[in-house]
């Protein structure tokens, strides 16, 4: 593992997380995000620490294959599933895991979020899926989350919250931010009669375009 990388990740870990704490998508210290350092390493959130004293030191590395980690905090529980999802997606180098209000809704109903708003189809690739119930801080669980989550960057744990991927921990945040707002919307939708879902034509393209097209080059 290369010190310089490894530094730089802690850095960016720490500086997201503070973020993410003043987004409101968390309450008091759940809810951890991780990042890629290479093809072995990540670095991780550490457990139950407040998220306004932490340091970049504090961010935890570990291997992704065998969870053996360096330095004196302990990561996140959920360090299984963060591994997890950045073996099995190489596309993505960085997840965001919260508990955020209407996400919970969801997935306290186990109930998949039809694709129903262009941000949602965009960057998350479609409807939201529940994983498999399994319990928490547990490698089935981080096997039913990065299952749910195949060809999307969001899914829903059961009884638990809402986990996202990016290319960057930027972009994970933002689809963490769009997958509750898409949650609301569709709670929302819900006095209205329902949301209408779009078109798995119009889903797989806008998706195509944001992925390929969109934005600057
Ligand atoms: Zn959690």
């Amino acid at each position: 593992m290369d010190e310089q990388s490894a530094r730089t990740m802690q850095t960016l870990l720490c500086e997201m997380a503070k973020k993410m704490y003043h987004s409101g998508l968390v309450a008091g210290t759940w809810g951890n995000l991780s990042a890629r350092i290479d093809a072995d390493y990540m670095v991780v959130t550490p457990s139950g620490m407040n998220y306004d004293t932490l340091d970049p030191k504090d961010m935890v590395i570990m291997n992704m294959h065998d969870y053996a980690y360096l330095g004196s905090r302990k990561p996140s529980i959920e360090y299984f599933m963060h591994a997890e999802l950045l073996l099995k997606n190489p596309g993505a180098n960085a997840v965001v895991h919260t508990h955020s209000t209407y996400a919970l809704m969801m997935a306290s109903a186990r109930k998949p979020i039809p694709p129903i708003c262009d941000d949602q189809v965009q960057i998350l690739g479609g409807d939201i899926r529940v994983a498999e119930y399994s319990m928490p801080g547990t490698i089935e669980m981080a096997k039913t989350v990065a299952e749910a989550m195949r060809g999307r960057a969001g899914a829903l744990i059961p009884n638990h919250g809402a986990v996202t991927i990016g290319e960057t921990l930027e972009k994970a945040l933002l689809a963490s931010v769009i997958l509750e707002k898409t949650a609301q919307v569709y709670i929302g939708t819900l006095s209205l009669g329902g949301a209408v879902q779009l078109d798995h034509k119009d889903v797989e393209s806008m998706h195509d375009f944001f992925m390929n097209k969109y934005g600057q080059r």
